[in-house]
């Protein structure tokens, strides 16, 4: 592979353009622009997305943007998300410019907002970060439609060390059914970012529209008011940075000595990383984690093997299932025998039932549950090994898994800064549904997994 190439595996072209690009109009470059759809990579650092657009701009030696869509409160979003994720694309904004890339706020329907702003500005390449959240891949089978005949679309999984269609083909049962696949292509794939290339054409179509940074913060907190911003976690890619190997508190230079042994212990929240708000808006690459963290596993061995299991395993393993099992998110996509199992019980006596109103408030007989619901609503981040219990204690108060599984997502999505995420519907459908939680059978192999 050619030195700074982004690897082959990492990204797949969607939409192979048909017809030749119209001619350039002299006040534009001499090829049409390679736009980068940015969302859910929010990052200039460590993104193959990025590093993808800009290696295409220069070779058609074209001039590249950056496009950020603004949906209207996204998955049911909040002040809490929205501040930190738009607090952090204003960061963001200014980065890029620094480094000649123009960074444009598009707001509405992205499947509508972006054809239109190619078409505007006659672009030849359209680059996508990769999600597996069905909304995002309707969007994007839209836009794929929409967009016309003279565009190239490329999808890019700069999210995942191992890209999710790299690391396997079809739904995998559990960890230790992935891992190994995912062991087997770190090689290729675990590797040092080269730089960002710079753009070789600047961008000459016109400036992008100002954004009015505090009117939209100020518009997006009022609307989702309800669960309002918190402030332990500083949005952006240097304090992302600063958590992770921070000269203060980092992660890697001051918590993780006993990381394998004292991440299950909830009086020591300290201990986890933190780093999930900043890995879910993608304000850090679970990439750079990783090798950072490699970096330091010659003195802590077991915490840093521990720490990535947890980053690359069990977080590639959510996108997985997510990408290859539709139902992500409701009974419909458990195990038929994890089905059969809830449904035989759906009936049994319950000591309590709650109603969503009383969970959410946080009124129930066990304290401890209560406090992690407090922890969630407050803090905006509930402890890991809570999480599970909180989301198991759901089942048995409520009156079936359904109802369960659609009230556990409905409070993760709505109180976590980490929420909406791939590996909160997997955690709930873990806790909840059994998934990825039980010996099984490969019907391949034949081998007990
Ligand atoms: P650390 O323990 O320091 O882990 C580092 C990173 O590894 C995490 O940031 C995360 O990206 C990944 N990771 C850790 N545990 C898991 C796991 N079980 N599955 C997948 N990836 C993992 N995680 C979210 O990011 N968003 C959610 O909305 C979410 N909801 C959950 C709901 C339930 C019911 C359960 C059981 C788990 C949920 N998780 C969720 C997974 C996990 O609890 C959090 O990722 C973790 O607590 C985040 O804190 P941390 O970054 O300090 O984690």
């Amino acid at each position: 592979m050619e030195s700074g190439a982004v690897h082959p595996g990492r990204f797949r072209m969607v939409k192979n353009a048909v017809s030749p690009p119209p001619r350039p109009s002299p006040a534009r470059s001499p090829g049409g622009p390679v736009v980068y759809w940015m969302f859910r990579d929010q990052r200039s650092r460590d993104n193959w997305a990025l590093i993808h657009a800009v290696r295409l701009a220069n070779q058609s030696s074209a001039p590249v943007a950056v496009a950020f869509n603004l949906f209207h409160r996204f998955l049911g979003a909040h002040a809490r998300q929205l501040g930190f994720m738009l607090r952090g694309l204003r960061l963001l904004q200014h980065r890029l410019r620094d480094l000649g890339i123009p960074f444009f706020l598009l707001r509405g329907d992205a499947a509508e907002t972006l054809p239109r702003f190619l078409r505007d500005y006659g672009a030849s390449a359209l680059v996508m970060d990769f999600s597996p959240l069905r909304n995002v891949l309707q969007c994007k089978a839209e836009i794929c439609e929409r967009v016309g005949s003279t565009i190239t679309v490329y999808e890019v999984d700069a999210h995942n060390v191992v890209p999710v269609w790299t690391a396997s083909d079809k739904l995998e049962y559990s960890a230790k059914t992935i891992r190994s696949k995912i062991q087997r292509l770190l090689p290729e794939f675990l590797v040092d970012f080269p730089n960002l290339p710079k753009p070789d054409v600047e961008w000459s179509a016109g400036d992008p529209p100002d954004v009015d940074w505090d009117d939209l913060i100020t518009e997006v907190l009022r609307e989702g008011g309800g669960v309002p911003e918190i402030e332990w976690c500083q949005p952006g890619e240097d304090a992302a940075m600063e958590m992770l190997m921070g000269g203060k508190e980092g992660f890697l230079t001051k918590r993780l000595s006993n990381f394998h042994i004292d991440r299950n212990d909830p009086l020591k929240p300290k201990r986890l990383s933190c780093l999930s708000p900043y890995l879910h808006f993608g304000q850090i690459s679970a990439q750079r984690c990783a090798l950072e963290a490699r970096k330091v596993r010659k003195s802590h061995l077991q915490a840093v093997d521990v720490f990535l299991e947890e980053l690359i395993v069990r977080r590639e393993l959510a996108d997985n299932f997510c990408y290859y099992q539709p139902h992500y998110d409701s009974l419909q996509g458990a195990w038929e025998w994890a089905r059969r199992t809830l449904m035989d019980h759906a009936a049994d006596k319950r000591e309590h039932l709650y109603t969503l109103d009383e969970l959410e408030k946080a009124k129930t007989a066990d304290l401890l549950w209560n406090a992690s619901q407090l922890e969630m609503v407050h803090y905006g981040k509930m402890h890991g090994f809570m999480r599970m219990y909180w989301a198991k204690k759901i089942l048995e108060w409520t009156s079936g898994p359904e109802e369960a599984l659609a009230m556990a997502i409905y409070l993760n999505d709505k109180y976590e800064i980490d929420g909406r995420d791939p590996n909160g519907y997997v955690g709930c459908m873990w806790s909840i549904c059994g998934v990825h939680d039980q010996v099984g059978y490969d019907a391949e192999t034949k081998n007990e997994i």
